[in-house]
């Protein structure tokens, strides 16, 4: 064994220890000579720490020390192997320590980490637990406060009603135990306004608080829990049962309206009363029902009909609408036989722009060609006329040149023209309202008849006329067009057969036919309010023959021909097809484009006239318009507010008023509208003022002048009456004062009024008028205006102004004077002359 051991050996061995001991020989002497080698072992610090828990390496670390071993064998004792096991087992499992005690402080920290994230979660929630718990606390509170008092007005309802509805409620009352706030959940829940976050929250609080929460309000609400939901819903059924009861206490019965369904007929408005009777209900039952849905009317007042029908439905019974159409059937809608149709005489309307000779050309027309042939003498004015040909034709011309007029009697149903006349002046040529009229013409479909007038004139130029008329699409026969045109003068007469020549041939291309022999239709051409006759229209007959006698409605209105007067004055028995005649015997005044329609009896009559004047209140009323003064105030005092121009219009036909008011309604933008609070027929009166005062609105008067207390009244007040002849102008200004655009511009003033007191004709002059100035002063170079009726017919100039025989400048207010007219002499006695200067003044409008 000994001679295993040597140095080779002993440092091989050293060096596969790989730390633990070091081991040297040394020779030990003793005495007595005695020696002895000793193996000294020296501890050495371990340096290589094998990686705790691997297999593999654990394995090749034991296969070297047991290598080691083998090889150690020879020089290391059993113990000393036995304690070097033993060391390395130590420092093994000191290793293994080691690695657990720091798994286990990693273990450790984690926990405590784990524990502190914890309680700041805890914390957290508890805040939030807290906070909700307050929320729901108070939530509860109020629903439980609301509870009580609700259960407090319940127990008084009860004690008042039957002993049923009280053993219901007592079952579920919790009355006896104000509950806390988590066991009124019930309610709770079905609080409006609630959030169902919030209600989330708190389950989950509950959730957590349970079984504890559950078990206290189980035994809180026993009674309530065993009633269940049942509970609840019977006392809702209860509920509605009482709610029905009421309703059918309240509002008609239920109970007949499921006995008797009815088919109610239903016009446009029908009064309470007829309604009730058509329902076969009471009225009382039906005014309640009509109050109940917010409308308060008396059994003799008038409802629509969509709200008849709602009333018609709650009722339970059947609408059956019948149209106007119903009450109108009586007129008769014969469908005449062809062979029945006789000609008629074409209807003419003179259309173009203002001073371009339409009234010239008119009174032209009129003097060369009247029906009786009196030439010169005054006819009367009935606003249309017939005149014959020299060929035995018969001409109807309507004498109310105006577009507004054209265009409002169209809306109203009444076509009346058959050719249209436009006047163009070949030394002024395409003027804005030569194109309006064009335009009129053409919407209504009526051939147009060019009559280029003024030929005299040294400035005339008719071909400019008809090249400018080819821009609006009006192409004449001498452009190779289809469109007549006749070159007049109204003044020379030059043209004149040439025009009527034409009018002829237009009129036999359109082969104008009616039926005479039956009841008769027209269209009123032009109505007024007469002092001596009362209500007067002028009635253009369209079909049939209207005799004296006939009943008749016409718009509003009704009545029973008591007179017919013709165009010269005289009383006639009848009025054939597209003959004008004056209707006398009307009970009230209708409008210009009013149909009139002869009916077999009054009582139709007045039912057709009492149902439209009905139809046409309602109407008004659904726009908002006023009718009376008063009305009017107060509506023009509670728009003030509003950024809006308000305007009071009078003008001299109802057509010219209907058209501004259009035109006035047209203009504005979003922040300033044009309000047409009055409008109106003839002259501006006080009443007029008063209105336009009230709403610091000027007067508007188109081609007619406010009367003298009317005058007098606005002079004082300080208010505006503006007088326009053109509604192009007026739109003009209006415009012009809604946009804020004010600038100054030329206008005129009222410098005097004389009135005619004689009319004189005088040889070299012609006719002169002889006058009282009655206003301010009469001056040879102002303009003069003749006003007849508080209506213009004629603006112009002075040719004369005499104090006795001497030419004068100017004669004062009182004096007499004799004033003749430039180139106008229809003048009559009682005539006003309107005596005015234009001047540069600011506007105001
Ligand atoms: P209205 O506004 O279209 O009706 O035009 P008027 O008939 O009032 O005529 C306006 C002016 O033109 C008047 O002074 C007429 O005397 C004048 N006038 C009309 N027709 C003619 C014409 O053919 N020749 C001339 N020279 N003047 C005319």
């Amino acid at each position: 064994m000994s001679d295993n051991k040597g140095d080779g050996d002993k440092g091989r061995t050293i060096g596969t220890r790989g730390g633990g001991t070091e081991t040297s020989r040394v020779r030990q002497s003793f005495s007595h000579g005695r020696s002895k080698s000793v193996v000294v072992e020296k501890k050495r610090k371990r340096v290589v720490v094998p990686k705790p828990g691997t297999a593999a390496t654990s394995g090749a670390n034991a296969a070297q020390v047991r290598s080691a071993q083998g090889g150690a064998n020879a020089a290391v004792s059993d113990s000393e192997i036995d304690r070097r096991r033993r060391a390395l087992m130590a420092a093994k499992a000191s290793e293994a320590d080691r690695i657990a005690k720091e798994k286990e402080a990693e273990e450790r920290r984690k926990a405590e980490l784990a524990s502190l994230r914890e309680q700041k979660e805890s914390k957290e929630r508890e805040a939030a637990e807290a906070e909700a718990r307050a929320v729901a606390e108070a939530e509860a509170k109020a629903m439980q406060e609301a509870e009580e008092a609700k259960r407090k007005s319940d127990e008084e309802a009860r004690a008042r009603n039957k002993p049923r509805g009280k053993k219901e409620e007592n079952v579920v009352s919790p009355a006896d135990a104000p509950a806390p706030p988590n066991e009124v959940e019930g309610p709770r829940r079905t609080a409006p306004g609630s959030a169902p976050k919030r209600d989330d929250r708190r389950e989950d609080r509950n959730a957590k608080k349970s079984p504890g929460g559950d078990k206290r309000r189980s035994g809180k609400l026993t009674i309530n829990q065993a009633m269940g939901e049942g509970g609840r819903q019977k006392s809702m059924a209860a509920m509605r049962r009482r709610q029905e009861r009421q309703a059918r206490k309240g509002g008609g019965s239920n109970e007949p309206r499921e006995k008797v369904v009815r088919d109610v007929k239903l016009p446009e408005a029908i009064t309470v009363a007829e309604l009730a009777n058509r329902m076969a209900e009471r009225v009382a039952s039906v005014v309640k029902s009509l109050m109940q849905n917010g409308i308060m009317a008396t059994q003799n007042q008038s409802i629509d009909a969509d709200t008849a029908e709602l009333i018609i439905e709650e009722f339970g019974h059947r609408v059956v609408r019948v149209s106007d159409a119903d009450v109108e059937d009586v007129i008769t809608t014969v469908v005449d036989d062809p062979a029945d149709m006789k000609p008629r005489a074409p209807v003419i309307t003179i259309m173009g722009h203002v001073d371009h000779g339409k009234t010239s050309l008119l009174d032209a027309i009129r003097k060369t060609n009247v029906v009786s042939g009196e030439a010169g003498g005054i006819t009367q004015h009935i606003g249309a006329y017939q005149i014959r040909t020299d060929d035995g034709t018969l001409l109807s011309f309507l004498d109310t040149p105006g577009h507004a007029a054209f265009t409002s009697m169209r809306a109203r149903g009444a076509q009346v023209t058959d050719i249209v006349i436009l006047v163009v002046a070949a030394d002024d040529s395409v003027m804005p309202q030569t194109i309006e009229a064009i335009a009129h013409a053409k919407a209504a479909k009526v051939p147009m008849i060019v009559a280029i007038n003024k030929i005299d004139r040294p400035g005339a130029d008719p071909m400019k006329v008809r090249t400018q008329l080819l821009q609006h699409e009006v192409v004449v026969e001498a452009m190779s067009g289809d469109v007549l045109d006749v070159e007049v003068s109204a003044v020379t007469g030059e043209g004149l057969d040439k025009l009527l020549e034409n009018i002829t041939l237009q009129a036999e291309l359109l082969e104008l036919r009616a039926n005479p022999d039956r009841a008769a239709d027209g269209a009123v051409i032009e109505a007024k309010l007469d002092v001596g006759r009362g209500p007067v229209a002028t009635v253009l007959v369209q079909n049939g023959t209207l005799r004296r006698g006939d009943i008749f409605v016409v718009g509003e209105q009704w009545g029973r021909v008591r007179a017919l007067i013709n165009d010269q004055g005289e009383r006639v028995e009848e009025a054939g097809p597209s003959v004008p005649v004056e209707v006398l015997g009307l009970n009230g005044t209708p409008e210009a484009g009013d149909v009139l329609n002869v009916v077999p009896d009054e009582a139709r009559a007045r039912e057709i006239a009492e149902y439209r004047q009905q139809l046409a209140k309602d109407k008004r009323a659904a726009a908002g318009a006023a009718t009376t003064l008063d009305q009017l105030l107060a509506k023009a005092k509670a728009d003030e507010d509003v950024s809006e121009l308000p305007i009071v219009v009078k003008a001299d036909v109802q057509g010219s008023a209907e058209a501004i008011v259009q035109a006035m309604e047209k203009i504005g933008n979003d922040e300033v509208r044009v309000r047409v609070l009055h409008s109106g027929v003839g002259a501006v009166t006080e009443s007029d003022v008063t209105l336009a005062e009230a709403a610091g609105a000027p007067i508007i008067g188109f081609n007619v002048r406010a009367n003298a207390p009317a005058r007098e009244a606005a002079n004082q007040k300080g208010l505006e009456i503006r007088y326009y002849s053109i509604i192009y102008d007026l739109v003009d200004d209006v415009k012009a004062a809604a946009s804020g655009l004010l600038s100054a511009e030329v206008r005129e003033s009222f410098i005097g009024y004389a009135s005619i007191k004689e009319v004189f004709k005088v040889s070299n002059v012609g006719k002169v008028a002889g006058c009282v100035v009655t206003e301010g002063v009469a001056r040879r170079s102002a303009g003069v205006r003749l006003l007849r009726d508080n209506v213009v017919i004629h603006q112009g100039k002075l040719k004369t102004l005499k104090r006795f025989k001497d030419e004068v400048k100017e004669v004062q207010s009182g004096q007499e004077c004799g004033m003749a007219f430039e180139n106008y002499e229809d003048i009559r006695e009682g005539d006003v002359i309107e005596i005015f200067e234009t001047e540069e003044i600011e506007r105001t409008l």
